[in-house]
């Protein structure tokens, strides 16, 4: 839950890192901001900003701003029906993110956020910079974390169904309340 003034403060933050990065945003983009507090109430610790280009029956393409160290908790995109979920590549365009996937468990630059051990299950770290990608499969557990500086990122997938996509802590609501 987020008040008004709270998704106003966070949408303009966003927006001007995403500016700052060198990619316009119309002003309708930025009214229309996705500010994910993820029913945590703790928006600075987890939790992300995203803009959603377009999103049609096959391809979609977004743009998210982390603040410093804010960290997009651990998911996965699910089959749904005959779709076998969603394939996501992260493309940073500025600052750093820490990326977390299955495999050998490397968390150095990064932390999971304190006392949230049992929801970041996977643990390999890989330190991306402006210009460094990835691709993650449909299925394969993710979660990531900006740098000190907080980090830009565009994410392009096949068509988004974000919110039935699971999220390892059972306590994420992923439809954001704004609340006056
Ligand atoms: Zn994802």
């Amino acid at each position: 839950m987020l008040t008004r003034r709270q998704y106003a403060e966070a949408r303009d933050r966003a927006a001007a890192m995403i500016r700052a990065a060198g990619v316009s945003l119309t002003e309708r983009e930025v009214a229309e901001m996705d500010v994910a507090d993820l029913g945590l109430g703790h928006l600075e610790v987890e939790g992300s900003c995203m803009v959603t280009f377009f999103n049609t029956q096959r391809v979609g393409a977004k743009v998210l701003a982390l603040f410093p160290n804010q960290t997009m908790p651990e998911h996965w995109h699910t089959a749904i029906g005959s779709d076998p979920g969603k394939e996501e590549t992260l493309r940073v365009i500025d600052g750093t993110l820490y990326l977390y996937v299955p495999g050998e468990a490397t968390v150095k630059e990064g932390r999971v956020p304190p006392g949230k051990d049992a929801c970041y299950t996977v643990r390999h770290e890989i330190v991306m910079h402006p210009t460094d990608q990835m691709t993650l499969q449909p299925g394969v557990r993710h979660w990531f974390q900006a740098g000190p500086a907080g980090a830009v990122l565009f994410s392009f997938s096949s068509s988004a169904n974000s919110p039935l996509d699971p999220f390892t802590d059972p306590t994420i609501v992923r439809v954001t309340r704004i609340v006056d």
